[in-house]
């Protein structure tokens, strides 16, 4: 293949191509703690800037730092959730480079003791659920903003000592898909847990993608790049595919890769090499003397295991496993508010008899109206009790479905439960025999053409009984008592 047709980036890794590509992720979390990791300063972001410092976030002289409990918790609740194996001791170390929004000159990180190793993030392949392997989850502090504007740079420390979780991934990604993927599964995962917002634009999960090539079937890994400052699924695709094409164009030119620190960007769709090899920063890390070691005891881990909820994945197995289409278990179970939403109404139905049912009206019927009020699952006026008294009247042939939709809107803007709305406006299903047969009967002898006409085998006639039935009955008869009586009268005559 001649290097000018391997400029597109997507046919470089094909299954069919000489080369494979071998990535591994350094993903940072931003950890949702009210305060900051080393001292009580608060954590909120679009605050006025330098508003949210103290002795500590300022590395003044004689102050100490103190690590955050909920910091800690919220780490530990990540790693369980992701089959890492938690640390009993573990150690902060002090990670030594300049940079003017980090006042201390040195970032306070885990090195060789880190709370958590191992573990796997898992991304589902052809829907058939994969696991992404860790090598490890660091804790460490933010460093602040510099704000670039014209001529002059204005450093921000709001954001400096927020606590972070360092994901790092093996070199087991062999996409820029994949790695899309698994960024996408942790950021559903972080947010199930509670434990980061995971709101990308806010940068509270920023990503950088080491990427190397080989040729397919070589075991030893080529020489790899590493991608900083990517901030969405859509960069991170689109620079890890642009930095894949980039190493074969070298390598096919007969030229070699260099290690490299390269950044991305976004506007211009490429990176450029920030500092080579010979630059690396020599981090100088040694453990921090003012921190004691980390230490967690057996129960605390067990308890913190216990209040783990069930995974994304899971849950999409399990509504899956209850008859839902893939695309409704996949919708249900995308946030936990829309999964906590549907089971507390199927547990309100008494049961998962009627799974699909309730999948039905929350993923269609209920978000659809709360499109119209502009709310979000979390802040619904109709309450998942209320909506599986709706859909009990469905079950059992009160009201069809057709009617329940005309209910639904009023339920959103009112505290009134659907059986009283039936009760009083009359909207039960006609389900007396003798009713519905005397208006079958007026209908028959009203329309002796379309009797003829059925009878002589056109049988789509029935549909206009059916019709004609529901349109004398306001929409309210039955439709199954109907198809029934009509068939048997039909063929009677
Ligand atoms: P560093 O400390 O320099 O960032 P690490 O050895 O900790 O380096 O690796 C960082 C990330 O790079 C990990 O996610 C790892 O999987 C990935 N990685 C290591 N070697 C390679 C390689 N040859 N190609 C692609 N990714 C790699
Ligand atoms: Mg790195």
């Amino acid at each position: 293949m001649s290097t000018k047709t391997m400029s597109t980036a997507t046919v470089s890794t094909e299954p069919a191509s000489k080369w494979e590509a071998v990535i591994g992720l350094e993903v940072h979390v931003q950890l949702a703690t009210k305060s900051k990791a080393f001292s009580a300063s608060a954590v909120q972001y679009g605050a006025d800037p330098n508003s949210l410092t103290d002795p500590t976030v300022l590395a003044l002289p004689g102050s100490l730092p103190v690590f955050n409990d909920e910091g800690l918790r919220l780490a530990m609740r990540l790693g369980l959730a992701l089959g890492c194996t938690i640390a009993k001791q573990s150690r902060f170390a002090r990670k030594h480079y300049f940079y003017p929004d980090q006042p201390a000159g040195y970032q306070i990180s885990q090195y060789d003791e880190p709370i958590c190793l191992g573990g796997s993030v898992p991304i589902l392949e052809d829907g058939v659920r994969k696991e992404i392997e860790l090598t490890r989850i660091h804790l460490e502090n933010d460093a602040g903003k510099n704000n670039h504007a014209g001529a002059r740079s204005l450093v921000d420390l709001n954001r400096a000592g927020v606590v972070l979780c360092e994901v790092v991934s093996e070199p087991v990604l062999r996409s820029a898909g994949e790695a899309a993927d698994y960024m996408r599964s942790l950021r559903q995962i972080v947010r199930y847990l509670g434990v980061s917002e995971g709101d990308m634009e806010k940068g509270q999960l920023r990503c950088d993608a080491n990427v190397s090539i080989r040729p397919r079937g070589q075991e030893a890994f080529g020489t790899r790049a590493e991608l900083k400052n990517i901030n969405s699924f859509k960069f991170v695709h689109q620079a890890i595919d642009h930095e894949i094409a980039r190493q074969i164009r070298l390598l096919e030119d007969g030229k070699t890769i260099v290690q490299e620190t390269r950044l991305w960007d976004a506007d211009a769709g490429r990176s450029r090499s920030m500092r080579g090899k010979e630059e690396a920063l020599d981090y100088r890390y040694f453990p921090d003397p003012d921190l004691p070691p980390l230490e967690v005891s057996e129960e605390t881990i067990e308890r913190i295991r216990s209040e783990l909820p069930e995974l994304p994945l899971d849950a999409r197995a399990r509504l899956i496993s209850l008859g839902l289409a893939v695309d409704d278990a996949e919708q249900l179970s995308a946030e936990r508010g829309m999964l906590a939403y549907y089971d507390a109404t199927l547990v309100a139905l008494g049961g998962d008899t009627h799974a699909k049912l309730a999948a039905n009206w929350v993923s269609g019927a209920l978000l659809a109206e709360l499109g119209r009020l502009g709310k979000s699952i979390a802040d619904s006026p109709l309450q998942p009790e209320r909506l599986a008294g709706l859909l009990r009247l469905i079950a059992d042939d009160t009201i069809s479905g057709k009617i329940a939709k005309g209910i639904l809107p009023g339920m959103m803007e009112s505290d009134d439960e659907a059986g009283d709305i039936v009760d009083r406006e009359g909207l039960g299903q006609i389900t007396d025999t003798g009713a519905l047969e005397s208006i079958v009967d007026d209908l028959l002898a009203a329309n002796p053409k379309q009797v003829q006409g059925y009878q002589g085998g056109n049988q789509k006639l029935l549909g206009f009984f059916v019709g004609q039935v529901m349109k004398a009955t306001g929409g309210k008869a039955n439709p199954k008592m109907v198809n029934q009586l009509l068939r048997t009268k039909l063929t009677a005559k």
